[in-house]
């Protein structure tokens, strides 16, 4: 079958999003400029209002990005200097810079090589009189298995902190991420699935107290702005206005977007089909919302390499698992001690994936890895 050149597909393109709801989002952000209400402005409590109901979650933080999010998850819980977190080595750099920067040490535990997440059989035998948290990462969309996680946790009296940077509106067994452990930390820089027009991020809790401190924590400390007593050190941190007014008119879309995300992965499923490579695994009580679709693959590096030059562009998320970055020295590690997070950075593969593209995209993106196997 020949194939047709197309523009480049992207790994993701936001330009035909914004195109589609142009006037919405103008309008949201003129709004914002008429009022001049700049910091916590009214769009900053809606959406926190919002997005509480939507996850079902108690409270709703807004606050400057994802990272800060789960920085100050970890200020509200008291983590500190001696305390060690339990986490997945196979995730962005935030999830164990955040447990660093405010002076305790990350613990790498394995993944499962099935759902790219944090694999529970393995947190037990890393548990420690000094363990106080263990911070679960829903990666490339899907939940970790947080039933076991939660029991784990219970019988050691550890809690449970949820990265949701790339999981908003996934849900395990009918709960949304975010809103089965103690904290929900969500990101919404422009690439994550509910992206906003620049850094912002949210603290979810259903925990009244966690939520007052967090709320202290992201304006210095105090009981909010204007007030000058303070009460602990805390940080410059809140949703933008401006950014809350886009994520109100994207909110009203989330679950259709999701939805197309899906489907897209299933077209790729079904196109893939017969090929050299194992697309991904979804738990069935889970519903996987592919911020990501990420495949394992053979010769990897040689079919990204193949792929680019026909003007696609797969990426891979992450190419060098955390426990062996050079910034972790201290901790030990050597080649081989987390073989399935090794394993999985040699190997894996994310193909574009945005709620808007299309079929033809997908064919041709197809297509090609069907050629290039037939090559080699
Ligand atoms: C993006 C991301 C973060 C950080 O979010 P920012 O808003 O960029 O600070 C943290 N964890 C994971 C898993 C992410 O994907």
């Amino acid at each position: 079958m020949k194939t047709k050149q197309f523009e480049p597909v992207y790994s993701l393109d936001l330009k035909e999003q914004y195109q589609k709801h142009k006037d919405e989002i103008n309008s949201a952000v003129l709004a914002v400029f008429e009022r001049t209400s700049f910091i916590l402005g009214p769009e900053v409590k809606e959406l926190e209002e919002k997005t509480a109901k939507y996850l079902n979650t108690g409270f709703s933080i807004g606050v400057a990005s994802g990272t800060d999010a789960l920085h100050l998850a970890l200020r509200a819980l008291d983590i500190g200097p001696g305390d060690e977190v339990i986490t997945t080595p196979f995730t962005f750099f935030a999830t164990s810079e955040v447990i660093g920067i405010v002076g305790a040490t990350p613990v790498f535990v394995d993944v499962d090589t099935k759902t790219f997440n944090i694999d529970p059989e393995k947190i037990e035998k890393a548990i420690t009189s000094k363990t106080k948290a263990i911070l679960v990462v829903h990666l490339y969309g899907q939940s970790a298995d947080m039933d076991p996680i939660m029991k784990i946790a219970q019988k050691h009296k550890i809690t449970v902190i949820e990265d949701c940077a790339q999981s908003f509106g996934s849900d395990y067994k009918g709960r949304k991420t975010g809103s089965i452990g103690s904290l929900g930390c969500y990101s919404f820089f422009p690439t994550k699935n509910l992206g906003a027009y620049g850094d912002g991020g949210l603290v979810t809790t259903s925990d009244k107290a966690l939520a007052e401190k967090v709320n202290k924590l992201r304006v210095h400390g105090s009981a909010g702005m204007g007030s000058y007593y303070y009460e602990m050190l805390g940080l410059n941190s809140r949703l933008d206005t401006i950014q809350a007014a886009v994520l109100l008119v994207k909110l009203k879309y989330i679950d259709e977007w999701n939805r197309k995300r899906r489907e897209i992965a299933m077209k790729y499923n079904k196109k893939l089909k017969g090929l050299p490579v194992e697309t991904p695994f979804e738990a069935p009580d889970r519903n996987h919302i592919y911020h990501q679709y990420t495949l394992k693959v053979e010769k990897r590096d040689e079919l990204m390499e193949y792929l680019k030059e026909k003007g696609i562009h797969a990426r891979i998320y992450y190419p060098m698992s955390l426990h062996l970055q050079h910034i972790y020295k201290e901790l030990g590690f050597k080649k081989g001690d987390l073989p399935n997070s090794e394993m999985l950075q040699e190997s894996v593969l994310s193909l574009p994936m945005y709620p808007e593209l299309q079929d033809d995209k997908i064919e041709y993106v197809t297509q090609n890895i069907n050629d290039f196997y037939s090559k080699v």
